[in-house]
């Protein structure tokens, strides 16, 4: 499991994570949700490597990782833009990191085809990302992220430049390769309504603190505060 205790984070003046105490557990679907500003993503940065806590302890499976570069905590990462290669098709995406990790070819094809399966593009594996549409391209970020079999999918608001049909659509992509595939997921979302639906425990944040955390039924059903309580959209 994956383990914060105490991460803080400033930029000069400014607090953008106060004191963070999280356990994430194996397997779950847990979202970051909060306004625009209350510190989500670099609550995540800080989780994927490429931000380094000012204090705090990042631990995973009761090993520090805090000192760990991204590359070596073997997460996936999908971001809001695809970031895909240009110049090499869906599947040459796809294969990357594993070629990176000098996997044999035939297993690269194997897993490859798998993937194509589980995110539905097999027909579309031989074009190139200017080809395709922004839900089929999110598909290839997935599809890169998990082939490489990362334990943890950390995502940052992977769906909000889609539009609202294909953003309900990838939400059953992405909760169903939790599902299959046993993948934790941590996910950032400044959406009440993706959070609620899609996570098995939600962590609302404002001003870089976590203000509550539970699964989807409590933070609607029972906020703890007034802010929880407008920002989910119940009335307090
Ligand atoms: P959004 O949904 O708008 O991305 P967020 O909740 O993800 O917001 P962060 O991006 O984590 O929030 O930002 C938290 C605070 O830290 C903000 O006030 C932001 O301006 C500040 N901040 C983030 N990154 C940096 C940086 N590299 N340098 C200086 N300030 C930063």
């Amino acid at each position: 499991k994956l383990v914060l205790e105490h991460i803080c984070k400033n930029f000069d003046s400014l607090i953008a994570v106060n004191d963070v105490n999280l356990v994430v557990e194996p397997g779950e679907f847990l979202c970051l949700l909060g306004p625009s500003g209350c510190g989500k993503t670099t609550l995540l940065r800080i989780i994927t490597g490429f931000e380094q806590a000012s204090s705090g302890t990042l631990s995973y499976n009761g090993k520090v990782i805090n000192k760990v570069i991204p590359q070596k905590r073997d997460f996936g990462i999908v971001f809001q833009s695809y970031a895909l290669f240009p110049n090499m098709t869906v599947k040459q995406n796809m294969a990357f990191g594993l070629n990176m990790r000098k996997m044999p070819q035939k297993l690269i094809d194997e897993r490859v085809n798998e993937i194509l399966k589980l995110v539905g593009l097999t027909d579309w594996q031989n074009h190139y990302p200017a080809q395709l549409s922004g839900g089929q391209q999110q598909r290839v970020a997935l599809g890169r992220a998990i082939a490489i079999k990362p334990k943890v999918l950390l995502l940052d608001e992977p769906l909000s430049a889609l539009d609202a049909k294909i953003r309900v659509r990838l939400r059953t992509v992405i909760k169903r390769l939790q599902q299959d595939l046993g993948i934790t997921m941590i996910y950032v979302t400044h959406d009440q309504e993706e959070a609620l639906s899609i996570a098995d425990r939600v962590a609302v944040m404002k001003d870089g603190q976590v203000r509550q955390i539970g699964s989807p039924w409590e933070i609607y059903k029972a906020p703890k505060t007034s802010f929880v309580a407008q920002f989910v959209g119940t009335s307090n």
